[in-house]
């Protein structure tokens, strides 16, 4: 196995001075060195054949030891030198100091085919951010993130991405509903990918804490790497930079609302300063199209990042990072327009997005009384979301009345379904069927662009929680089956047809399906 290591974070940013590990306050310094821990007994459960040709590796390399030894942190690789990075961040709207990577250990830096990445251990043992938890991550939560941020990936939503999936061999202590009945669970190691794990939080701990100086290194460093082409730093390139984190953000959020996906714990130490969907924990996917629902139940009764809500806590986001970054600036006017232009492109990228889901090639003003209507719809009995888009494409404008029947198959209790409610949706068919007349694109077109915006398969939650079942009896097909079945999403595959359904009856209250703790 041979990596074309580079080292652009530790050799150019400012490390903590104290390698011991133990807990404590960093002050600054970027990063603290820190080993991996070694484990009882690793065993590799899945690799990522993208990622490993995207590192410059082959097939093969993942069978040799080395590559299992490496990704789960029994070995360190030749000349590098691991570190888990510091930051801060708003935890459910409020300032929490210093977290950091407390489960994250970052192992090096790889070149390949122009492009930089940073590979980290997700559970690889303590660190000096591990506050009072024990720096490891089970095979549960470890399924979830390894099949979701591949997923994301190939449905197009920016994302980090994942290496490998291991079983580390030692059980790992948790208390799933956090009502004092914690239970050993199988401990594992996720290897993901990003060309950084940067986040907001890593600029707002040195603002916090008054350190102008290395908050200027730092984004200095994220403006060289990651953003050259703004130019060099000064007050104005500054100003750049966090223009472009919006933009990304905002581009992000609506790829989200696109496909259902809602993370569920949007603090600001989870929003990576590339635009990445990052640490992937209590997400979920809407079934039934639903604004107010999150999957989080530490969240479950303010809702703060309940799917609607997830464009306003980017914004909300964004206000964090401005006022951190606003020490280098030191005028406000300007993050001031950057912030009010994310609201209105938020209204104007989210109807192009709509618009697109439902195949309207040119743009109405009536566009969006008829999406808004759609919304208002689609929440009268509960309808699943991916199944109605899907089937949507098959719309006829000569035949509206047959609309209903199409997306039938997306009501979950169909007994729900009442004449005013049958009558809501004729009307509603009626008018999409007079807007598509005033397009000029093809049906069979139209269907065409409509299936490559509206997915056919995603990782429903039910589906994760079946492949954590297997996988935790020892039986790892169905998690290899679900990565392949989601690196095509968007066609039809008529071999799995059987994930094209709506959730499960026993899945609706079952925890790890519709109900996740923050507990991993
Ligand atoms: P999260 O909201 O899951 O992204 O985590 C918030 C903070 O808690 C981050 O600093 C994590 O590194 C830390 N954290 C979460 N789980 C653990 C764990 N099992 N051990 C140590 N730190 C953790
Ligand atoms: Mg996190």
């Amino acid at each position: 196995m041979k990596l074309n290591i580079v080292d652009t974070f530790t050799a150019s940013l400012p490390a903590d001075p104290v390698l011991s590990n133990t807990r404590r306050q960093v002050e600054k310094a970027c990063f603290s060195y820190v080993v991996p821990k070694k484990t009882n007994k690793p065993e590799l459960l899945h690799v990522s054949l993208d990622m490993i040709k995207a590192l410059g590796l082959e097939a093969r390399d993942a069978k040799q030891d080395v590559f299992l030894n490496t990704l789960t942190g029994q070995t360190v690789y030749p000349n590098t030198t691991p570190y888990a990075m510091c930051y801060g961040g708003h935890q459910f709207g409020n300032w929490a100091g210093q977290l950091g990577d407390g489960r994250a250990i970052n192992l090096f830096e790889v070149q390949h085919n122009n492009k930089l990445w940073a590979v980290q251990l997700k559970g690889a043992g303590e660190t000096p951010y591990s506050r009072t938890a024990d720096g490891l991550a089970v095979l549960r939560s470890s399924v979830r993130e390894y099949l979701c941020s591949e997923a994301m990936y190939y449905l197009g939503v920016p994302t980090t991405r994942a290496l490998s999936l291991a079983l580390s061999g030692d059980q790992v202590l948790r208390d799933v509903l956090y009502n004092g009945n914690p239970a050993y669970e199988k401990g594992a190691i996720v290897s993901r990918v990003a060309p950084s794990f940067l986040r907001f939080g890593n600029y707002q701990i040195f603002a916090a804490r008054g350190d102008v100086n290395n908050l200027k290194i730092l984004v200095n460093y994220t403006i060289k790497h990651f953003f050259s082409n703004l130019g060099a730093p000064c007050k104005a390139t500054y100003i750049d930079f966090f223009k472009t984190v919006a933009q990304r953000t905002l581009k992000m959020i609506i790829e989200w609302q696109r496909v259902g996906f809602v993370h569920g714990v949007m603090n600001t130490d989870n929003m990576s300063i590339l635009g990445l969907t990052i640490d992937y924990g209590p997400y979920g996917w809407l079934e039934g199209f639903d604004f107010s629902w999150t999957p989080n139940t530490t969240d479950a009764q303010n809702k703060r990042y309940r799917f609607a809500n997830q464009p306003n806590m980017g914004l909300w986001n964004l206000y964090q990072l401005a006022n951190a970054l606003y020490l280098l600036v030191e005028e406000a006017e300007p993050f001031q327009e950057i912030l009010e232009a994310y609201k209105t492109n938020y209204e104007i990228e989210s109807l192009r997005m709509m618009r697109g889901k439902l195949g309207l090639d040119t743009e109405q003003e009536i566009d969006v009384k008829l999406i808004q209507d759609l919304e208002d719809n689609l929440q009268l009995i509960e309808t699943d979301m991916t199944i109605f888009f899907r089937n949507l494409s098959q719309f006829s404008k000569q035949k509206p009345t047959l609309g209903l029947h199409l997306i039938k198959a997306a009501f979950y209790n169909i007994e729900d379904l009442n004449a005013s409610i049958e009558k809501k949706w004729q009307e509603w068919f009626n008018r999409y069927a007079l807007r598509l007349g005033q397009e000029t694109l093809s049906c069979k077109l139209r269907a065409l662009k409509m299936n490559a915006v509206n997915p056919k398969y995603v990782l429903r939650n039910y589906m994760s929680q079946l492949a954590i079942d297997d996988a935790n009896k020892g039986d790892y097909k169905l998690i290899d089956q679900l990565f392949e079945l989601l690196k095509k999403p968007y066609d039809e595959q008529p071999e799995y047809e059987k994930w094209f359904a709506k959730r499960p009856e026993w899945a609706r209250h079952k925890v790890g399906c519709s109900m996740l703790s923050c507990s991993s």
